[in-house]
């Protein structure tokens, strides 16, 4: 496939080239061809528009359709075949066989948002037959569901080129839930992006979506984002991305004459606590597996385990001497762009410099900047020096960690209360001892979206029963994932009719019960009619 660099907007290939910008090969150091377009303000609202004027139609096809339509996405995705993992490899430094898993993932997710929006319950259909003869007043006849909210934009991260990108599960949740979609794509993956977008416009074709469905803008700087956010007809964000990036667009959401929901999914740290049971038992074989989860794809996981918490005493030191040796074999490298590095280094320099705080091991090969290179650090600090300074329990994306040794259980609880939101917390130790430490576990649980016993976070099931998200600043609302079906609701508003005939209601809540999904029907769930 030739890239042209442009906008996809409403089934159209739009854009200026002279303003273009070009993606960069992190492992080469070199750009890449062609040129991508900066869109502006016009590109925006043309996108927005189109996304409105698809929307009534959309949002009224059959869920059967759309689940059509997704799944024809995933096949239309796996067809790109190696051209999109050497694309996507080449614009982030990712191994290719990284890509080819993230293309599984990135198909699986679409399916499973496909599978539930066809079986169709999630629209949480609920009935209340009439009363008439209640008093003092009748009680009407009361039915609710979820309803689609409108044309949504969708940002992704950089380091899922796929799975959190343009057909990741923002966009797959979106078009599910019945919204258009107008995605910007990532600088640092445009040409991935836009065999993607146009792998969605195919789909969309072949199932005779409306124009307007899908849209794709390119630009690099923030202005095309937030003017994205800023449209009045943009009814939703999905974001997955920095904490920066993440609360600007929701400030920006919340500043608009009519606000609308951002469901960002932002950075965490990860805190793993070790528990003296779990260091008793073998502290080597414990840090090797902490290593492994830090240095997985060179640290670039918004689930990588930023933190790790002990007691301090014999094993605790037997501990982090193995972990530092294994950060120090760890091999350093490529990272996903330019700017992740600077971020990185300028983040461990920071941490380096903290006040009480040691770098305790250093990738011994030498990480090569000409590659974008970076390799694991291992920092070290007590509890108080941590409690004293938030800046250490920040993120800081890549092959870094922070080992904070307490005094004792009850200055480790005291650290567990002081720590923000998370995507996920991690407790080592056998059952009886969690079970002695409450006052921890209920911190923890405070602060986690997932709670993990006696593992690591690194590895998200992408599944109906996962809860990838967590209180802010993991995320911009505490009640919602990207990752699993329950991702539909958060493109949806309950809408609820009174007294209207049957046959003016949308088919879930009609008294015959023609799609058979589950309804709540005068307080008990059933697939029956009603009569
Ligand atoms: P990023 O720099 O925030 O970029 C994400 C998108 O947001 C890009 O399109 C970017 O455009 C845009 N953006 C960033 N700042 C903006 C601003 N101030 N105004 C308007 N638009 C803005 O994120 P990244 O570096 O690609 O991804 C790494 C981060 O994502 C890490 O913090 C990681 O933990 C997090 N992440 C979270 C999850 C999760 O599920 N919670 C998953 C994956 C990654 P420009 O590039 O043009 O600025």
């Amino acid at each position: 496939m030739t890239l042209h660099g442009k906008h996809l907007i409403a089934g159209r290939i739009t854009g200026d080239e002279a303003e273009g910008f070009r993606a960069w090969d992190p492992a080469e150091g070199a750009p890449l061809d062609p040129s991508f377009c900066e869109a502006g303000a016009a590109d925006v609202a043309a996108a927005a528009e189109a996304a409105e004027a698809a929307f009534a139609a959309y949002a009224a096809t059959e869920p059967a359709h759309r689940a059509n339509f997704l799944e024809r996405i995933a096949s239309e995705i796996e067809d790109l075949g190696e051209a999109l993992v050497e694309r996507a490899s080449r614009e982030s430094g990712l191994a290719a066989g990284r890509i080819r898993g993230e293309r599984g993932r990135t198909a699986y997710q679409l399916r499973l948002f496909a599978a539930a929006v066809r079986e169709g319950s999630w629209v949480d259909a609920r009935i209340e037959r009439p009363v008439p003869e209640r008093t003092p007043v009748p009680k009407p006849d009361l039915r609710r569901m979820n309803v689609p909210l409108g044309p949504v934009a969708v940002f992704g991260a950089s380091n899922f080129p796929l799975a959190y990108s343009v057909a990741g599960g923002d966009t797959a949740s979106a078009l599910g839930a019945g919204c258009p979609v107008i995605c910007k794509a990532h600088p640092a993956h445009p040409g991935t992006s836009e065999m993607v977008g146009r792998a969605i416009l195919r789909a969309a074709e072949a199932e005779k979506m409306p124009d307007g469905v899908f849209s794709l803008v390119h630009g690099q700087g923030y202005e095309v984002g937030l003017g994205l956010v800023r449209h009045p007809l943009v009814q939703a964000v999905g974001f997955t991305g920095s904490l920066q990036g993440g609360r600007a667009l929701f400030d920006a959401a919340a500043a608009r004459p009519v606000p609308i929901p951002v469901y960002a999914e932002m950075g965490s740290v990860n805190p793993v606590f070790i528990l003296p049971s779990a260091l008793e038992k073998g502290p080597e074989a414990l840090a090797e597996k902490l290593a492994g989860s830090i240095l997985l794809g060179v640290g670039q996981f918004c689930t990588n385990p930023g933190l790790a918490f002990g007691v301090a005493g014999e094993a605790m030191e037997t501990f982090a001497r193995a972990l530092s040796e294994h950060i120090r074999r760890g091999e350093p490298a490529t990272m996903l762009h330019r700017g992740i590095r600077d971020r990185f280094c300028a983040g461990t320099d920071r941490l380096g410099a903290a006040q009480g705080v040691r770098r305790v091991a250093v990738a011994e090969r030498a990480a090569d900047p000409a590659r974008t290179e970076a390799g694991g650090m291992l920092f070290r600090t007590d509890a108080q020096t941590f409690l004293a300074n938030d800046m250490l329990a920040e993120e800081v994306f890549g092959p870094s960690s922070l080992v904070v040794v307490a005094r004792d259980m009850a200055e480790l609880e005291e650290v567990a209360h002081s720590l923000k939101g998370q995507l996920t917390a991690s407790i080592h130790g056998d059952a009886e001892e969690i079970a002695r430490h409450d006052g921890l576990v209920r911190a923890l649980r405070r602060v986690a979206g997932r709670f993990i016993f006696n593992g690591f976070p690194t590895g998200v099931e992408v599944c109906s029963a996962m809860h990838h998200g967590g209180p802010y600043p993991a995320t911009t609302d505490v009640r919602t994932g990207a990752v699993g079906d329950a991702a539909l609701l958060r493109f949806v508003r309950p809408a609820a009719w009174q007294d209207f005939p049957s046959s003016l209601l949308p088919a879930e809540l009609r008294d015959r019960n023609e799609r058979g999904v589950r309804r709540l029907v005068d307080g008990a769930y059933s697939t029956e009619d009603v009569g």
